[in-house]
C-alpha cells in the first residue's frame, strides 16, 4: 500500500548509552527496529518509518538531530529511550532539533514473562523510568513534542502516531507555502487582517499581493482548445444545468469559468503558489467573480480564503495536507446562518459561492445564478450539500495583536432538515459541540472569525499537534466545554502567551 506521504520520512531514533556493553545494545537494536518496522507498516502511519542506530552519546545525538533538520524528505522524528540514557546527553541535540518530536514511551513485548522474568530482563526493558529520565530534560528545556504511550502494535497507540505524522505534515505544508493574494482584504473588515510578517515566521508562509490584472492577462492568454477539454471534463463529472452545457444560451458563461480555471492554476504555478485569496471588491475587468474555478482549485489541494483572508487560506491549505488519503475534505467555510429551534439548533455553513466539493461525495451540480452583490456577471458555481460526518472540525485564525489565536469547534456535519431548493450554494449543515449556545457562546467569547477552514478529513487532534508545533494560542470548544472554564482558559491564555514570548 503506497502511504500518502510516500516520500516523506520520520526518522526513528533510539536511546542508550554505552553501559550496557556490546550484547545488550544489540539487543536493543535489534528490539527497535522491530518496533520502527511495526509502525511503519502500520496502515494509521502516513510516512515511512525509517530505523537509524542507537544514540549512545551527546555527540552522536546532537550530529542526528543536524542532519534530520537539514533533510527536506524529513517531518519529523521519533525519540524512544528503550533503556536508560542519561539526558543530559540530549540537551545539546533537542536544543537544535528544529523538526517535528514526537516522544514514544513503549516497551520491546508487551506482556511481562512473569515465570522467566530476571534482573537481565528488568536492565534491558528500563523505558518506564529511561523516558521518565528522558522527558525530565525534554519538559525542563521546553521542546515541543507530542507524548505517545502504549505498546507499538496497539492500534490506539498507531492511530495517535498517525495522527502525529499528519498534524507534522501540516505545519510543513505551511513551511514555504507561497500564498497569492490578488487584490488585499475587503474593505473595513477587521478579522481577514493580520500580521503577515509574523505569519511567516510562525507558519512559515510567505503572503504576497499580485494586482489582478495579471490574472485578468492570464484569462485571455487561455487557448479556446484547453477551454473545450476542461468544459468537457466539467460535463462528465457533474451535473451540469442544461443552460450550461454545450449548445445551451449560457454555455460561454461555463466557458469563462473554465478560462478562469486554467488561468487561475497556471498563474499559480507560474509563482509557486499553493494557496490564494481573491476579493469581489477587486476583480478588476474579470467578467465573474471566481466560484467554480475555486472550488476546483480547492479539490485539488489548494488553500483559499475570500474576501483576502489570507489566514483561512492558510488553514485550508493545511487542512489538505493533513487529510491526504483519508475519506472526507476540507474547504473555506462560514458561518451563515441558524435555525434556533430550542433543543435542535442548526448551522447552516456557505459562503457566496466558494465551498470545496472534497465536502460531497454525490455528484455536485454546476449551475449559473446572479451574485447580487459586485455588479458583476451572474457567477458559476458548484452546489452540493456537505456529507454527515461526526467530529469534523471548524477552525479560525485570528490575529490578537501579540499572537495569533487558533479558535476550533468540533462540530457534527448533519443532512440539511428538508432539501433547499432555492439556495443556489453549496452548503454544510451542523451541529456545534457540546451545544448550539455554549458553542456559539464560546466562540463569541474567543472572538473567533466568522470565516473557517472545515475539515471532515482530520480530527481536532491534528490541530491540537499543529498550533503546538507553531507555538500558537488553540482553543478548543467540544464535548468537554463548559461557559465557566472557557472564559478561564481565554483568561489564562492570555497571561500564558504574553509571559512565553519573554520581553
Ligand atoms: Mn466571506
Amino acid at each position: 500500500m503506497t502511504k500518502p506521504y510516500a516520500d516523506r520520512e520520520i526518522w526513528f531514533f533510539t536511546g542508550s548509552q554505552d553501559l550496557y556493553g556490546p550484547e545488550t545494545l544489540e539487543q536493543v537494536a535489534a528490539q527497535s527496529q522491530e518496533v520502527a518496522r511495526t509502525l511503519d507498516v502500520a496502515a494509521d502511519v502516513p510516512a515511512r518509518i525509517v530505523w537509524k542506530p542507537v544514540l549512545k552519546d551527546s555527540n552522536s545525538i546532537r550530529r542526528a538531530m543536524l542532519d534530520a533538520n537539514s533533510n527536506d524528505a524529513v517531518l519529523g522524528v521519533i525519540t524512544w529511550m528503550h533503556t536508560f540514557s542519561p539526558a543530559k546527553m540530549w540537551i545539546t541535540g533537542l536544543d537544535l532539533l528544529r523538526k517535528p518530536l514526537l516522544h514514544l514511551h513503549t516497551q520491546a513485548g508487551m506482556e511481562l514473562p512473569w515465570d522467566t522474568i530476571d534482573m537481565d530482563f528488568m536492565n534491558l526493558n528500563q523505558a518506564a523510568h529511561g523516558d521518565r529520565e528522558y522527558a525530565y530534560i525534554a519538559a525542563r528545556l521546553g521542546v515541543a513534542r507530542t507524548t505517545v504511550a502504549g505498546h507499538v502494535t496497539n492500534p490506539a497507540v498507531q492511530k495517535r502516531v498517525g495522527t502525529w505524522i499528519r498534524g507534522a505534515a501540516g505545519w510543513d505544508a505551511t513551511h514555504g507555502l507561497k500564498l497569492c493574494r490578488f487584490g488585499d482584504n475587503m474593505r473595513n473588515v477587521a478579522v481577514t487582517e493580520g500580521d503577515k510578517t509574523e505569519a511567516e515566521l510562525r507558519f512559515g508562509v510567505s503572503v504576497n499581493t499580485w494586482g489582478v490584472n495579471e490574472l485578468v492577462a492570464a484569462v485571455a492568454a487561455v487557448a479556446e482548445t484547453q477551454v473545450d477539454a476542461l468544459v468537457a471534463e466539467y460535463e462528465s463529472l457533474y451535473d451540469v444545468a442544461p443552460e450550461l452545457r454545450q449548445h445551451g444560451e449560457r454555455h460561454e458563461s461555463l466557458r469563462y469559468a473554465a478560462r478562469q480555471e486554467i488561468a487561475l492554476e497556471s498563474f499559480l504555478t507560474s509563482v509557486g503558489a499553493k494557496a490564494f485569496t481573491t476579493n469581489f471588491e477587486d476583480l478588476g475587468d474579470l467578467r465573474q467573480l471566481p466560484g467554480l474555478a475555486v472550488q476546483r482549485l480547492m479539490a485539488k489541494g489548494y488553500g483559499f480564503g475570500a474576501e483576502g483572508d489570507w489566514k483561512t487560506a492558510v488553514l485550508v491549505r493545511a487542512a489538505k495536507v493533513m487529510g491526504v488519503g483519508l475519506p472526507g475534505g476540507a474547504s473555506l467555510m462560514e458561518d451563515y446562518t441558524y435555525d434556533l429551534t430550542p433543543g435542535s439548533e442548526l448551522i447552516l455553513g456557505a459562503h457566496m459561492l466558494e465551498i470545496c466539493p472534497t465536502l460531497t461525495t454525490a455528484k455536485p451540480r454546476i449551475e449559473i445564478h446572479p451574485l447580487g452583490i459586485g455588479g458583476k456577471e451572474d457567477p458559476v458555481r458548484m452546489v452540493f450539500d456537505a456529507d454527515p460526518k461526526q467530529g469534523a472540525v471548524v477552525v479560525s485564525l485570528a490575529d490578537m495583536r501579540d499572537r495569533f489565536r487558533l479558535t476550533a469547534n468540533v462540530v457534527d456535519t448533519v443532512p440539511p432538515t428538508a432539501p433547499l431548493p432555492n439556495l443556489p450554494v453549496a452548503r454544510a449543515v451542523w451541529k456545534p459541540r457540546p451545544d448550539f449556545a455554549t458553542s456559539a457562546e464560546c466562540w463569541l467569547t474567543a472572538g473567533g472569525a466568522h470565516h473557517t477552514a472545515m475539515t471532515t478529513a482530520v480530527g481536532i487532534e491534528a490541530f491540537e499537534i499543529f498550533a503546538e508545533l507553531a507555538r500558537i494560542e488553540l482553543l478548543v470548544i467540544d464535548e468537554n466545554t463548559t461557559r465557566r472554564g472557557f472564559a478561564d482558559q481565554v483568561r489564562w491564555n492570555a497571561a500564558y502567551h504574553r509571559l512565553a514570548q519573554g520581553l
